[in-house]
């Protein structure tokens, strides 16, 4: 019998595994398939990979700006999906985590089919394993979710773009947060005819207003097709060359078509074929696994872990989850989570990002100030071309805390890590307007943000400080 057996080895089932191993407990991980989970395989390296390829493509359409002659970029799918895969093996033949949880001598049965509950303390697996543990820590992790209105078997979600061999003359992409945005966004630079079509009254609606309206109008400069408030689905149907999609709103129907749809619509928790009940785990309204303040379940020797609990559905996230629900699962209940700075960005053109609180949400607790620097204002966008974005802090007036980050542009995400960093260790504005920052750099846009915060809040700025304005950014 083992101490610990974990199911799902993603990030947060395989720093769980690390974690109960450490602690001196006797570890199994069962691993559907590859070692890694989506995160390595389906999720953010594939999707930078292909964002990266687009990147390229645009840099390479700058040439000409800098004096560069060469041709048009012409894209070769098939040997770009060979380069994820390469990128895939790569990235998971480097994993730290593979080596560690090696030599902690935890039992990994990789490729073992799905595992499911047999009873509360056993777990056997599709290719014939069975196991008995004395604690279980469910790390299943999620799947797209899937709409039930007729024809959606002919639609994609974004894991079939890698078995595409070649890219689509038209895409419809039904579902405007980060995940439709991405697909959107790298479609449209390899050359489909993109549509972008989303329920609610605007694209990224987790991020803050102005985040939205920035994105929203680039994508249409670039040539999406961006449709808000589209209405509803209300079937799929075939047609010679793709799929159309009829959808209503207000009584009035419209169809819109293409070789392919991808529907990113949300995020369901993968629990289909554990069978929780036999165990007694509950799931709650949205579906996710239900826990406590521990990662326990309603069942008090089982765990969970990462996107199968429903909260931040990030790495980063996954990776906190397993190592709390690792240690309450050896320790007893003794570690909760901690409320921690967590940002969030994703691979579009622009690309966007944000920590912290959004301008609508700081202001239901806050009394605000907000100070914006654009792009087309700082040194190093300048120099690269890349004047199309901005810099948004969203400040405190009364403590000058930071309470939000929020850019879009090139090198937003790297730009956040930074303000990621300020935050969590409680800095002032003026702290952060007073650090020096390399220059030109792209995060010195921060310091210039930081800068004209601490001005409108009347704080003291040195003299040397206010003389380098112009060198920030
Ligand atoms: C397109 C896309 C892009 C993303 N980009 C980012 C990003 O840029 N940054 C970021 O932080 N996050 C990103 N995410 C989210 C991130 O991938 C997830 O939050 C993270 O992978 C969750 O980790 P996890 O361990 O909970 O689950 P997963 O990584 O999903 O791992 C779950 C594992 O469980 C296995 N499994 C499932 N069922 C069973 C079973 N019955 N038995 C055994 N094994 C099973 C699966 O095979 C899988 O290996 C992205 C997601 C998507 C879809």
């Amino acid at each position: 019998m083992f101490d610990v057996i974990v199911i799902g080895a993603g990030p947060a089932g395989v720093v769980a595994a690390i974690r109960t191993a450490d602690l001196g407990a006797k570890t199994a991980l069962i691993a559907r398939d590859e070692f890694g989970g989506m995160a390595a395989n389906d999720g953010p390296v594939p999707v930078r990979t292909l964002a990266h390829a687009a990147r390229l493509i645009r840099e390479a359409r700058q040439l000409g700006l800098y004096g560069i002659t060469v041709g048009e970029p012409v894209l070769d799918y098939p040997r770009l999906l060979a380069r994820v895969r390469e990128i895939v093996n790569d990235v998971r033949a480097h994993s730290a985590f593979r080596g560690q949880i090696d030599s902690l001598g935890v039992t990994v049965c990789e490729r073992a089919g799905a595992a499911r509950f047999a009873d509360p303390h056993s777990i056997e697996t599709e290719s014939g394993l069975r196991f008995e543990a004395k604690k279980v820590i469910i790390c299943t992790g999620g799947v797209s979710r899937r709409l039930s209105v007729p024809g959606f078997e002919l639609t994609a979600t974004h894991s079939d773009a890698w078995a595409l061999t070649s890219v689509p003359p038209s895409m419809l992409v039904i579902g405007g947060g980060a995940t439709g945005a991405q697909v959107a966004s790298i479609f449209n630079a390899f050359g489909s005819r993109v549509q972008l079509f989303q329920a609610g009254r605007r694209i990224l609606p987790t991020e803050d207003e102005d985040v939205s309206a920035a994105v929203a109008s680039a994508f249409r400069k670039s040539g999406i097709v961006v449709r808000e408030n589209f209405g509803e689905i209300e079937y799929f149907e075939k047609t010679a060359s793709g799929v159309r999609m009829i959808f209503a709103k207000d009584g009035a129907r419209d169809s819109a078509e293409a070789a392919l749809a991808v529907v990113a619509v949300g995020w369901v928790a993968n629990v289909a074929g554990l069978s929780l009940a036999t165990a007694g785990v509950e799931t709650n309204q949205r579906g996710f696994v239900g826990v406590d303040a521990y990662l326990r379940t309603s069942a008090p020797h089982i765990f969970a872990a990462g996107d199968i609990t429903g909260r931040l559905l990030l790495v980063p996230e996954a990776i906190h989850d397993g190592f709390v629900a690792a240690t309450n699962a050896v320790r007893g209940a003794t570690m909760t989570l901690e409320d921690r700075v967590s940002p969030i960005g994703s691979f579009t053109d622009p690309e966007y990002a944000q920590v912290g609180l959004t301008e609508a949400k700081a202001r239901e607790k806050y009394d605000v100030l907000t100070a914006m620097v654009r792009f087309d204002s700082t040194t190093r966008t300048i120099i690269d071309g890349r004047t199309a974005g901005f810099c948004k802090l969203i400040v405190d007036r009364a403590t000058y805390k930071i309470l939000g980050c929020h850019v879009v542009g090139e090198r937003a995400i790297e730009i956040t890590q930074v303000a990621a960093i300020a935050i969590a260790a409680g800095m002032r504005v003026d702290e952060l307007a007073h650090v020096p920052l390399s220059f030109p750099t792209y995060a010195g846009i921060l310091g210039r943000v930081a800068a004209s915060a601490t001005r409108q809040l009347n704080l003291k700025m040195g003299w040397q400080e206010d003389q380098a304005e112009s060198f920030r950014g």
